[in-house]
């Protein structure tokens, strides 16, 4: 056989080590002090109801599996429910799903006459 080990056969491969890179940095990120501080306000950042620190996860703004990055502008301390609404739902449905909580209050609908 003369297989060559050094050979990326497809993009598919790197992107699963990338998303294995991602993870890895995620994990640092959960151990970091500035994850324990966020999690310490006890506070989800989708819903805003008050959680105990040890019940908040991890969770990124835009997936590890749509390109996301594990880093401190990415990742929010989400609820359990709303971790897994967001995984569960699609991007549009979660976005009416925070409406619905009124977490997006800003402007820019389009019904804007006032
Ligand atoms: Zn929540």
């Amino acid at each position: 056989m003369a297989q060559n080990p050094h050979i990326a056969p497809f993009a598919f491969d790197l992107d699963a080590s990338d998303l294995a890179a991602e993870k890895r940095k995620a994990r640092e990120l959960r151990a970091s002090q500035w994850w324990k501080r966020r999690c310490a306000k006890g506070q989800c950042h989708w819903c805003g109801q008050n959680v105990p620190a040890k019940e908040l996860t991890m969770d990124h703004i835009v997936p590890i599996s749509r390109g996301g990055k594990s880093a401190k502008n990415n990742v929010v301390a989400a609820c359990k429910t709303c971790n897994t609404k967001k995984k569960q739902l699609l991007p549009m449905e979660w976005a009416h799903y925070l409406q619905s909580l009124g977490r997006i209050a800003e402007g820019g609908g389009h019904e804007s006459t006032s």
